[in-house]
């Protein structure tokens, strides 16, 4: 069976198919990806309105293409699986009005499916069925959450988020404070490496006794960066940018991947998957392996391609659903740009 998925929430428009075994497993057939990223540069985040625009002229080429990698007929699809939430109201409505046009056209069912599930369930398509129990560390540029995953297709629930920014938020506005190109995850990540993560001590968000044990904070860390910057440029010193972005990479990474195994402890859960695009940080996943590894806890984390947002994890989110039964939603389901992590497929 194939399952066709549709990702437009944010600034990628992609189309990725997979086929589900009789057993269950997945295998990517096509991926692909077409990215407006380069139109939202210079204003430093996504406008919204200039995503809308670009997921409507590159859905149908990005769709030929994945078609054409998959070496499949459109005809050949089982069911149809796209992005209901969260995200931007327009970015979604059109990748949900191609999915309904294409599932309406193919005479196939229609599955609206949660974007963060989507995240997790990237891991699949690498790592294979995920174990019984596990917890998800969630990163991404609107996202920061720690989730108890007991099955992706109905089972995910909430333990912990960011009360503030999220890590990839923190990321971005920490490079436009260092003059660094958006979105900023992956330049930091790459001067970080010339830089000494322990020569700037900042602060560790939420992290004090009486804190909450799986929430998360970064809008301090991101002031704090911000004023050691400034007392530099008063003082006349120059700034080290490398030792700045390593330090604020420490910081992130040392919080994220502490609250993360704590979780697994106290839940007694013995496997950890990190997903969304911060997961592609080199540090965090890094920092993680040595952790988990003292811990006894074993770690998943997709390459950095299936971690920022694609289409194939749509279609793995699909096939679970598939796999597990699910009935299809209903064609006349309408976007949901604040969806809940917890619900997976709108019904
Ligand atoms: P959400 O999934 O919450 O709706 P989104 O889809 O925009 O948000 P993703 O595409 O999953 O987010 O991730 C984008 C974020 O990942 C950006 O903030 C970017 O800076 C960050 N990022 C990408 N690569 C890296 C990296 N190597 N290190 C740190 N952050 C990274
Ligand atoms: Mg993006
Ligand atoms: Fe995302």
């Amino acid at each position: 069976r194939l399952i066709l998925g549709i990702e437009s929430s944010c600034d990628e428009t992609g189309v990725g198919i997979v086929r589900l075994g009789p057993d269950g497993a997945l295998e990517l057939l096509a991926d692909e990806v077409a990215s407006s990223v380069e139109e939202h540069a210079r204003f430093g985040g996504v406008v919204p309105e200039v995503a809308s625009r670009a997921h409507l002229e590159a859905m149908v080429p990005t769709m030929r293409r994945a078609v054409e990698q998959a070496g499949i007929a459109l005809s050949d699809i089982h069911s149809v699986a796209v992005t209901a939430g969260p995200g931007l109201a327009g970015a979604l409505l059109v990748g949900v009005a191609a999915a309904k046009a294409y599932a309406a056209a193919l005479d196939k069912p229609l599955y609206g499916v949660n974007h963060l599930a989507g995240h997790v369930a990237a891991d699949t398509l690498q790592h294979g069925p995920l174990p019984k129990r596990c917890v998800a560390l969630l990163v991404s540029g609107g996202h920061s959450q720690l989730l108890l995953v007991e099955g992706l297709a109905d089972r995910i629930t909430e333990i912990g988020s960011t009360v503030d920014d999220a890590a990839g938020e923190a990321y971005d506005k920490v490079a436009r404070l260092l003059d660094l190109p958006y979105p900023g995850g992956p330049p930091i990540d790459r001067l970080a490496k010339q830089g000494n993560g322990c020569a700037i001590a900042f602060p560790r968000g939420l992290t004090g006794p009486r804190d909450s044990k799986y929430d998360f904070s970064f809008s301090g860390l991101k002031t704090s960066v911000a004023r050691w910057v400034e007392k530099q440029e008063r003082a006349g010193e120059e700034i080290p940018l490398a030792d700045v972005a390593a330090s604020f990479q420490e910081a992130v990474a040392d919080v994220l991947t502490a609250k993360a195994i704590r979780a697994c402890k106290d839940l007694g859960v013995d496997t950890l998957v990190i997903s969304g695009g911060v997961a592609a940080n080199s540090r965090l996943s890094g920092l993680a392996a040595e952790r988990c590894a003292a811990a006894g806890i074993g770690l998943r984390v997709p390459k950095p391609r299936l971690c920022t947002d694609n289409g194939a994890m749509i279609a793995a989110l699909g096939a679970h659903l598939v796999a597990a039964g699910a009935k299809p939603s209903p064609m006349d389901l309408s976007t949901v740009p604040g969806l809940p992590v917890g619900t997976v497929q709108i019904r």
